[in-house]
């Protein structure tokens, strides 16, 4: 990556800026730049430069990344990782194919679908095996209650733009030598929206929304794993001039446990055993989530064996049984052997018929001088 453009520079914008106002800088420029509009050759860069500014700024998580960190905190995935993003493309789609039919978008008085928010949070593997209750505090746009989401000083009224009439847009005719042409472009004064509001709510600026932390209650369902999603609906952004709310989504990260791997639904766990209880079996105490179990072994355990303890692992989230536990045994050899336990092994491998080799290690030899 060479140099980059500051985000909020592409954008035309403060650092303080609100969503709206990004929303809106990102929409006047989207328009001017498009390739479809814009035969400018350097155009198409500059409509990719701001497509890429306006994804992470008006991604409330992606912003405070970039706010902190800068480009690097993004590029190194951060906790949204790549293809995490809930990019609008409504928003997209707003510009170039809404209101107006194509061409320059009309009033756009229209209502604003609020924006989706996304909340990270860290579980247990025993939380997301057991399903769990969370507490989720978060920022988010309200409509402001002083104004009722108008945006006006409340006994007032947005009143109709006088620079468009309502229209929203201002054409211009431009004389060549070609002839006479007619553009169309988004009115300045009221931003499009047709209308202004001449006695702001002192509350929320005019915007008519404001920010506010939130707190709910999120059920998580027993069995989520890594980058599951919980959509809550409404839950988002407040709508803009009576547009609906957009949703929060609760993006699961599992935390790595210190003794089970999770692989799907089911859980595997390295046990140390002494050479001793491999050889000879028993009941055995092993490790299961929230808590311990008996198990009782047969003869002869060897290293790497495995042990099935059948629906112990993570119930399948969309209620299809149970994962299992898988035990791998781990065979640990005695060191620091005493001058007497040496001799009580030697006296074993005698008992056994053999010197200090095995019939194993014998045989594997053997093969190597038959050539
Ligand atoms: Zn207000
Ligand atoms: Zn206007």
């Amino acid at each position: 990556m060479s140099q980059k453009k500051d985000y909020y520079d592409l954008l035309g914008v403060s650092k303080s800026a609100s969503a709206e106002e990004i929303k809106r800088a990102y929409r006047n420029l989207a328009r001017k730049y498009h390739p479809d509009v814009n035969k400018q050759p350097d155009a198409e860069s500059k409509f990719k430069e701001i497509n890429e500014a306006y994804e992470v700024l008006s991604d409330e998580a992606k912003r405070r990344t970039y706010d902190r960190f800068g480009m690097e905190g993004l590029e190194g995935g951060g906790p949204s990782g790549p293809g995490m993003g809930f990019g609008d493309f409504g928003d997209i789609f707003d510009i170039f194919f809404g209101g107006g039919g194509g061409t320059a978008t009309g009033p756009s008085s229209m209502a604003e679908r609020g924006d989706d928010l996304r909340y990270d949070i860290e579980l247990s593997l025993e939380e997301a095996a057991k399903g769990v209750e969370k507490t989720v505090r978060y920022n988010h746009l309200r409509n402001c209650e002083a104004c009722n989401g108008t945006g006006a000083r409340p006994g007032t009224q947005p009143e109709m733009c006088p620079s468009c009439h309502g229209s929203g847009v201002i054409r211009h005719s431009q004389n060549t030598i070609l002839g006479t042409f007619q553009t169309t472009a988004t009115c300045g004064r009221c931003g499009g929206k047709g209308r202004v509001i001449a006695s702001p709510c002192v509350q929320c600026s005019g915007s008519g929304r404001m920010r506010k932390v939130s707190e709910i209650n999120v059920k998580i369902p027993a069995g989520v794993d890594n980058n599951s999603r919980i959509r809550l609906s409404g839950e988002g952004d407040s709508g803009i001039r009576g547009g609906g709310p957009g949703d929060l989504y609760i993006v699961v990260h599992v935390k790595q446990h210190d003794i089970f791997e999770r692989r799907g639904n089911d859980i595997f766990c390295e046990v140390p055993i002494s050479m001793v209880r491999a050889a000879l079996g028993g009941e055995i105490t092993v490790p299961v989530l929230g808590g311990e179990e008996k198990i009782t072994l047969n003869e002869g355990v060897q290293n790497g064996d495995k042990f099935r303890l059948k629906e112990r692992g993570i119930p399948d989230i969309n209620g299809r049984g149970k994962g299992d536990e898988y035990i791998l045994f781990k065979v640990i050899t005695p060191t620091r052997l005493s001058h007497d336990q040496k001799a009580l092994l030697r006296q074993f491998a005698q008992s056994m018929g053999e010197t200090i080799e095995t019939p194993e290690e014998k045989s594997f030899l053997g093969k190597l001088f038959r050539g």
